[in-house]
């Protein structure tokens, strides 16, 4: 990390910096991460692309070469135990309408029970969860903003985000009628892209490129969440049905539409990407864009620092506090032997 940088923050003394590893970042090592990419994130699947690398910045090739490393990392994510249960709770959950929360269309908020360490069998989880990700591999599609004319990206405003795919493509990937949803696309900030590029033509680049890694790893898994929650939600392929249905002026009418995506339960937040951040790394990751330098915080969730676009509600004081999230930890994950073996 340069002085510029930690000049940003002149609370911080050399000596913390020093024992939270963004001093000496050069000399932790790269990631050794060597297993397969898991399916669902592959560039094809059976002949189809699933990658459109149009605005990345990059050839698709270099593309792929530098997000190779994250792409273990998310992979390794996925199938971790928080993973497993997190996206389980997705998949399986009991959901319950909540009486008291009423969706812009007139529709019932649900809950999804969440227990992720009761009456869990690991393996059978772990089974009902690989079953439903590789039917999700069959739809889910990938593609870099285009920053000059996606506002939500230029502005800032996201790294990655989920939407419907373009023509609302009805799925059913539990083979339940109660879950029938809808295919999605995640858009991914071509900045990460450019972040690894950069920090590849630096001399000393370990540090940058282990947190640029871990970063767009932990972005992606966010997505993934609302993505297998897209795909089993029927309140969304009810409202974007009941959507197509009306009159643009109805529609406008309706003011900007929130998603009706489920509550986790105990969670006074519907925003699911977020809580699985909770259980994988006990709180909110967040990484300041535009400089691979900047240092990597989390925070409390859902007691929030200051993102108010995800206040859905009425929802609690804003009292968190932001930590460093030490740059030994962001190696030690991307480290084969430390996060599963390699057999
Ligand atoms: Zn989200």
């Amino acid at each position: 990390m340069n002085a510029e940088t930690r000049n940003q923050y002149p609370t911080i003394r050399p000596e913390q910096w020093q024992q939270l590893g963004y001093l000496d970042s050069d000399s932790l090592g790269p990631s050794t991460l060597s297993k397969d990419v898991h399916p669902l994130l592959s560039f094809s699947w059976r002949g189809r692309e699933k990658w459109d690398c149009q605005h990345s910045g990059l050839t698709e090739e270099r593309t792929h070469e530098l997000l190779l490393p994250g792409l273990r990392l998310v992979s390794e994510f996925m199938l971790s135990p928080p993973g497993i249960a997190h996206f389980h709770a997705i998949f399986y959950g009991h959901r319950q309408e909540l009486r008291d929360l009423t969706t812009q269309l007139g529709g019932k908020h649900k809950q999804y029970s969440f227990h992720p360490l009761e009456g869990l069998d690991p393996n059978t989880a772990r089974e009902e969860v690989t079953t439903a990700l590789m039917r999700l591999e069959r739809v889910i599609e990938f593609e870099f903003a285009d920053r000059s004319t996606d506002t939500i990206f230029r502005t800032g405003g996201a790294r990655a985000m989920t939407r419907a795919t373009r023509n609302i493509e009805e799925i059913n990937i539990l083979e339940d009628e109660r879950c029938r949803g809808i295919a999605s696309r995640i858009t991914i900030d071509p900045r990460f892209v450019a972040a690894l590029e950069e920090a590849h033509s630096r001399l000393d680049n370990t540090g940058y490129v282990l947190s640029v890694n871990f970063n767009f790893a932990k972005n992606t898994y966010h997505e993934l969440q609302h993505v297998a929650a897209l795909a089993v939600n029927s309140d969304v392929l009810s409202q974007l049905k009941q959507m197509q249905s009306m009159s643009l002026q109805q529609r406008l009418a309706l003011g900007p539409l929130e998603s009706p995506e489920p509550y986790l339960e105990g969670q006074q937040i519907a925003e699911l990407g977020c809580s699985g951040e909770q259980l994988m790394f006990g709180g909110k990751i967040d990484w300041e864009f535009g400089n691979v330098d900047a240092p990597t915080w989390i925070y409390d969730w859902p007691s929030l620092l200051n993102v108010e676009e995800f206040q859905r509600g009425p929802g609690p004081e804003m009292t968190a506090k932001r930590y460093l999230v030490s740059m030994r930890y962001m190696r030690r994950v991307q480290q084969q032997a430390f996060v599963s073996p390699p057999f």
